[in-house]
């Protein structure tokens, strides 16, 4: 085998594989390294099989609650080991089309552990073998994994990760998830209607903490009504077996709670894999555990590359894969094509959750005069048919020149529309611009057009304030 490429990739995630494929789409000749399945968390141990389980949950309760629609349905029940099935029959699906992918676009796959080794060099072990190959570049994307917290009790056997959770052959009767943030809130809305008794203890005053204060709160009613227990401002201090599971000790508002739970889920973030990547002696320049790059994601080795969950930054699959972009088409001597500094975040909560750019209250921060839009969805055709919770569109758009700097949306198929805003954002598009185009009747959707129209003298369905 002829061991010299112009690319090597080291890990076959979201970031890696898109990388890979693109560069091979510019003319480059490309290998990647994976010791796993390829496809990364996000297909394998993440974003894929948690959206397949909250697709089931979600239609469990919607098939129990077809009343409020004039449909009854007895003995409405599920078998937890199909869901299973079904969520991995999915994400094998995806696996292959990558493998395929990769394939077809001539890209090498090298299955077993990469190291970066000095002098742009790749080490790749499977089992008793060991091979080197050389590049002129290399792009390492080897992703993250779940972080834990260094409390008494976190090893017991019953205290899981969200990839310990998705090995789960049952769904569990109760769940203390620590950690309100993007993980917390999605397994919590998929196993509460499941039935599953849940417990939310986040250390933060709010449940996703980084998102619209607004939503924060919604969230959390919403998930209050459907029987989830939600302790903000709660840090847990210890977790000790009991005769029904565990119990998490933790101190709210100074006072010492406990909550018992059949299984205990830490979903406190994710840290870099870093593991055996590089080779005894070569240091890269790092940052908390997370490989530092400049503009252009180079390390401080010339010539390699780190992208996605490995680099400080947002931990999204989407970023990974728009930073991949970027540097196959500048090691193609193009200009990248997507603006990285724009970011979409999505929680698949029910309703979803989806924002991009400021919130009013960064804008403010930031000293932007704005003016803000926002349509209660409770007046949208489309959300009164299905009946949606409480939801809301908000677009921030600066004061002076109406350009678009943010959105957050709490509402059906936000995270499908929140596209259209990233759009706004990354092109500084203006309120006036986003009104011009037509939006079909009755969709979620007319809720954006709306929030643009409320910016601009008062939106259609909302009643005015007496003048
Ligand atoms: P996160 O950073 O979103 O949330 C972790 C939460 O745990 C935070 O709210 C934090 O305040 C809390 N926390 C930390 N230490 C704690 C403690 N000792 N006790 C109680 N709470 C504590 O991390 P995550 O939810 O684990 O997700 C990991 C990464 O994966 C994130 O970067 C996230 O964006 C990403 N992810 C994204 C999606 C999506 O885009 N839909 C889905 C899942 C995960």
């Amino acid at each position: 085998m002829d061991h010299q490429y112009s690319l090597i990739v080291i890990g076959a995630g979201p970031g890696g594989y898109v990388a890979a494929i693109k560069a091979a789409k510019l003319g480059i000749r490309t290998a990647i390294v994976e010791e796993r399945k390829v496809g990364g968390t996000c297909l394998n141990r993440g974003c894929i099989p948690a959206k397949a389980m909250l697709h089931a949950a979600a239609l469990y309760r919607e098939m129990k609650e077809g009343e409020k629609f004039g449909i009854f349905a007895s003995d409405v029940r599920f078998d937890y080991e199909k869901i299973v099935g079904y969520k991995e029959e999915t994400t094998d699906k995806l696996v292959q089309g990558v493998e395929q992918l990769l394939r077809a676009n001539g890209v090498e796959v090298l299955e077993g552990k990469g190291t970066l080794l000095p002098g742009k060099k790749v080490q790749v072990e499977a089992g008793e073998q060991k091979e080197v190959y050389c590049a002129d570049n290399v792009i390492l994307a080897t992703g993250s994994k779940p972080l834990t917290i260094p409390i008494p009790g976190i090893e017991l056997p019953g205290v899981l990760t969200s990839d310990d959770l998705f090995e789960l052959r049952e769904a569990p009767e109760s769940l203390a998830i620590i950690g309100g943030g993007v993980i917390g809130v999605e397994f919590a809305t998929a196993f509460a209607s499941l039935g599953c008794k849940v417990a939310i203890l986040e250390a933060m005053p709010a449940l996703v903490p980084n998102m619209d204060k607004e939503i924060s709160r919604n969230l959390k009613l919403i998930l209050k009504k459907r029987g989830v227990d939600i302790h903000t401002a709660a840090s847990v201090q210890k977790i000790e077996e009991s005769e029904g599971g565990y119990v998490c000790r933790y101190i709210e508002k100074e006072t010492e709670k406990a909550v018992e739970s059949q299984y205990v889920l830490c979903a406190v973030g994710r840290c870099p894999n870093t593991g055996g990547l590089f080779a005894e002696g070569l240091k890269l320049q790092m940052e908390r555990g997370r490989v530092t790059v400049n503009e252009h994601f180079e390390s401080s080795e010339p010539g390699v590359y780190a992208i996605g969950d490995l680099i400080p930054g947002p931990q999204l699959a989407h970023m990974a894969s728009a930073q991949a972009m970027a540097v196959a088409e500048r090691l193609a001597g193009r200009e990248p094509s997507v603006a990285l500094n724009i970011v979409p975040g999505c929680v698949y909560t029910d309703p979803e959750i989806a924002s991009v750019g400021m919130t009013e209250s960064e804008a403010k921060e930031a000293g932007i005069p704005v003016s803000v839009g926002k349509f209660i969805m409770s007046s949208n055709g489309r959300s009164l048919i299905s009946k949606e919770e409480r939801g809301f569109i908000k677009i921030i758009a600066r004061e002076s020149d109406q350009v678009v700097l943010g959105a957050q949306m709490m509402c059906a198929r936000a995270t499908d529309m929140i596209g259209e805003l990233v759009t706004a954002v990354a092109n500084e598009l203006t309120v006036p611009c986003m009104l011009k185009g037509m939006r079909a009747h009755p969709t979620y959707n007319e809720g954006v057009r709306e929030a643009f129209e409320e910016l601009e003298g008062g939106a259609i369905h909302i009643v005015p304030r007496r003048r």
